[in-house]
């Protein structure tokens, strides 16, 4: 017999075979910190059962693309409900509890690392939550507490506007709008530093590169930017310049092993000709937003954000899609800057006024990103630290440090809290 003559020598090491892209993602737990799917649930009556129809994101992509564990974005559109912004928090925050309740054979509710873990051997998909801009808290710090109660794990400070202790990168050139002198006021740094404490995660999406790096500062946790691309690759204000990704992958302190910054979908963000293309075409977009605005308001109909992202769309629909390799491209890049051990998936589904790179409709697409960093030569390990892994061990650090600050039990709020009315 010849493998009677052939006994390989005790110190050859076997070259163990390569993983396909599916014995992949079977081991691994596919995370996505962003997705902007409740203001379907309230405002279409959109349930995670139902067909995509125009959107991207419902149980049988989940399911097709072995996505384990959804941060739902809390949303606010500040215009619209000015003045009624928690109440329009807490109706988000019921609407992905209520998708739970219905479908209870396949999703679970948590709002713990573990929780991730346990769901995803229990084979359901966990849902947890994100408030995208702190205008939510209304300048509240024990409003900021019983969302976390009520299960909120991060919260992007800010949105694409300021609010009156941090700064946007949507605004931060408007001289109309007040601003923060150093990028957080003294309430900011408390509402940062009450979200340390409780063991929400610190969202620097969208804030302004002042209120970054002043955030980064304060926070004794490593931060998350849940849905945020390389602005070397993409000039969006939105997006991290290269110093911005190295003091992420360096946030949390000393001790850190340091934050995550995963990468957004929106072709906006990926791709420069793309963002170029609905730069030019944006005041054209504007005047026909107004438009039908202005007709809602005559026929004293409501006029909802996902009215107004139809519009959006419609135009949008007229550039060309970047290729998928280009958002790949993103994550080569962070990886490259930042380290393998600081980059995600934020997709942004449901949330983008535009399309999303070729080819990648849902997370039944995620599959493609898989394959194409298999091509590139990332490990399986790399892989799933990609996926999942990474957001995972910053969640875990996060109530780490939670645990440690409330065993500290030192004095927390710098400044008097405004209970008794809105500041100005
Ligand atoms: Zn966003």
């Amino acid at each position: 017999m010849l493998c009677a003559q052939t006994h390989p020598k005790p110190t050859t090491k076997m070259t163990p075979k390569k993983m396909t892209a599916a014995e992949i993602e079977k081991s691994a737990i596919i995370i996505d910190t962003h997705a902007d799917t409740p203001q379907r649930f309230v405002d279409d009556h959109f349930n995670l059962g139902d067909p995509l129809n125009g959107g991207n994101l419902n149980l049988d992509s989940i399911h097709k693309g072995n996505l384990g564990a959804e941060f739902f974005s809390i949303w606010v559109e500040p215009s619209i409900y000015k003045g009624q912004y928690a109440r329009r928090t807490l109706e988000l925050i019921d609407s992905v509890k209520q998708q739970v309740a219905k479908y209870p054979n396949q999703i679970m509710f948590v709002t713990t690392p573990e929780g991730i873990e346990y769901a995803h051997r229990t084979h359901k998909f966990a849902a947890l939550m994100g408030i995208e801009g702190g205008h939510s808290i209304e300048n509240s710090i024990p409003l900021l507490r019983q969302y976390y109660a009520l299960g909120v794990r991060y919260m992007t400070l800010t949105w694409s506007n300021s609010t009156d202790w941090a700064d946007s990168s949507g605004d931060i050139d408007d001289k109309t709008i007040p601003h923060t002198k150093e990028g957080l006021t003294e309430f900011g740094k408390d509402v940062v530093y009450e979200m340390n404490r409780l063991g929400m995660m610190v969202d620097i999406s969208h804030v302004s590169d002042r209120t970054f790096y002043r955030t980064l500062v304060i926070s004794r946790a490593p931060v998350i930017a849940s849905h945020s691309d390389a602005r070397a690759l993409c000039d969006a204000p939105r997006n991290m310049t290269d110093d911005m990704l190295r003091a992420v992958a360096h946030s949390g302190g000393a001790d850190s092993k340091g934050g995550v910054i995963d990468v957004n979908y929106f072709s906006g963000f990926v791709s420069q000709a793309y963002k170029d293309a609905a730069k030019a075409q944006q005041p054209e977009v504007d005047k026909a937003v107004a438009d039908a605005k202005e007709k809602a308001k005559a026929e004293g109909r409501e006029f909802t954000p996902s009215d107004e992202d139809k519009i959006q769309r419609s135009y949008m629909d007229r550039i060309p899609r970047p290729p998928l390799s280009m958002l790949i491209d993103h994550i080569d890049h962070i990886v490259k800057v930042a380290g393998i051990d600081h980059v995600g998936l934020g997709s942004d589904f449901d949330g983008v006024s535009g399309q999303l790179p070729e080819g990648l409709d849902s997370p039944a697409d995620i599959p493609k990103i898989t394959q194409a960093l298999l091509d590139r030569g990332y490990s399986a390990e790399d892989i799933r630290k990609i996926l999942g892994g990474n957001l995972l061990r910053v969640f875990k650090e996060v109530e780490a440090v939670s645990k440690q600050l409330q065993a500290e039990d030192r004095p927390r709020i710098t400044e008097k809290q405004p209970f008794d009315k809105p500041q100005k």
